[in-house]
């Protein structure tokens, strides 16, 4: 893999902030947009933008098939079918899709949801919605010290009331992969379905959706190279069949009556309202410029570079660094003494560097770590060492103000 032809394709990284090279870390939060993808939405609007579906005029049919093809790209990139793949504003909508439709219509007192708690909000909070409407309880798999889960602790939190289980392939905090394939055996094993919340995975590794025998996976575009606000649920079609819309309008309808209403078939009937177009044709092209490079050269650069960062990070004095020692997905969250994470990532900032600080969106792992929040630093594919070295080399810079100051 060629970093310094990579990072040409993203015009953003050529700038500098406070007077000094960008140096892009926050990559867990969002990534940067390469060429390939800023021109296909460009050419988008400039030659074939209409509505899906409805037009029989020309720009109609361009926008349609645009918009379908991309579907069809999802649909391979995760190994799944087409009509398994519904599109979404991203994975918080995904996920509140399945529990909203799935999770109320199959849950019930004594039944249990089981998560855990190094989950995002956005694959939490839906599941206690679903409880608390339901009666259901939720269950939480406990972590390890290193913030691991356990395959024995699954074997005993999931039952045979558990009805769901709901757990990330990669956590944006710990950056730790859980084994999703090995926990949705034991999950079907006990009679329950697996909801995977992939948005911190399909950016960075190759995810085969049968492989896992996923029920349900969801993520979003903005992290893996596609603009914001596009996203997908891929879900078994024999599951999404049985599932009632949680949007109803325009676009997702067979037959509208006085009193009565019938759906469209999949994925168009979860699709109510005007879709988001220009981004599918986004997270298409951000697939094909993935696939052009390969998700296993992109996850082997990502892995030497946050083994690097562990590495030089180690002789940073006073940095705690959260999660296992070795990380396959490109994220360090840390913390430096007392300082708080918040001053930690403005003085990087004056030097250029942009990381994050804050929750993470995950305050219940933030109290397991016994911290009210953390920095980290996430990495892609047109990240390098330099990189890395500019963020050991502003940390200390960092550790010497508060240093002086106190
Ligand atoms: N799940 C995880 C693990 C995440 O890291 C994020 C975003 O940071 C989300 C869910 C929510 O993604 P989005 O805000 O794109 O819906």
């Amino acid at each position: 893999m060629n970093t310094a032809l990579i990072r040409e394709q993203f015009p953003i990284l050529h700038q500098e902030i406070n007077g000094h090279p960008l140096v892009y870390l926050d990559n867990a939060a969002t990534s940067q947009k390469p060429l390939a993808v800023i021109e296909a939405i460009k050419h988008y609007y400039e030659f074939d933008n209409s509505n899906v579906h409805r037009g029989v005029h020309t720009l109609g049919s361009r926008a349609t098939d645009a918009y379908e093809g991309a579907r069809e790209k999802v649909a391979r990139f995760l190994n799944a079918k087409r009509r398994e793949i519904i599109f979404t504003r991203g994975t918080t909508t995904a996920l509140n899709l399945v529990a909203s439709s799935y999770g109320r219509a199959n849950c019930k007192e004594g039944d249990e949801i089981v998560i855990t708690q190094m989950e995002h909000h956005s694959n939490l909070i839906p599941w206690q919605q679903v409880a608390k409407a339901t009666g259901a309880t939720l269950k939480y798999i406990p972590l390890q010290e290193d913030g691991s889960v356990d395959l024995a602790d699954v074997e005993k939190t999931v039952t045979e009331n558990t009805k769901i289980v709901a757990i990330a392939h990669v956590s944006n905090v710990l950056g730790v992969v859980n084994p999703v394939k090995e926990i949705a055996a034991i999950a079907h094993r006990k009679g329950a379905v697996i909801v995977v919340d992939g948005a911190q995975s399909t950016p960075h590794m190759k995810v085969d959706v049968q492989d896992i025998d996923a029920d349900f996976y969801a993520f979003s575009g903005h992290k893996m190279c596609a603009p914001t606000g596009i996203g997908a649920l891929y879900g078994k079609k024999a599951l999404l069949e049985n599932m009632e819309p949680i949007e109803f309008g325009g676009e997702m309808i067979d037959d509208v009556g006085l009193y009565e209403s019938t759906w469209k078939e999949l994925p168009w009937k979860f699709e109510g309202g005007t879709p988001i177009i220009a981004g599918a044709v986004g997270l298409g092209a951000a697939i094909d410029f993935l696939e052009s490079i390969g998700l296993d050269a992109i996850a082997q650069h990502e892995s030497r570079l946050s083994n690097y960062a562990l590495k030089r990070l180690r002789e940073v004095d006073g940095l705690k660094i959260y999660g296992p020692a070795e990380r396959h997905v490109g994220l360090v969250t840390f913390n430096l003494d007392d300082v708080h994470p918040h001053d930690v990532a403005t003085v990087l900032d004056s030097k250029g560097v942009a990381i994050r600080a804050g929750h993470h969106c995950c305050q219940p792992l933030m109290r397991w770590l016994k911290a009210s929040a953390t920095a980290r630093a996430s990495f892609y594919l047109y990240n390098t060492e330099e990189d890395i070295d500019a963020l050991v080399s502003a940390l200390i810079q960092t550790k010497e103000y508060f240093g002086d100051a106190t």
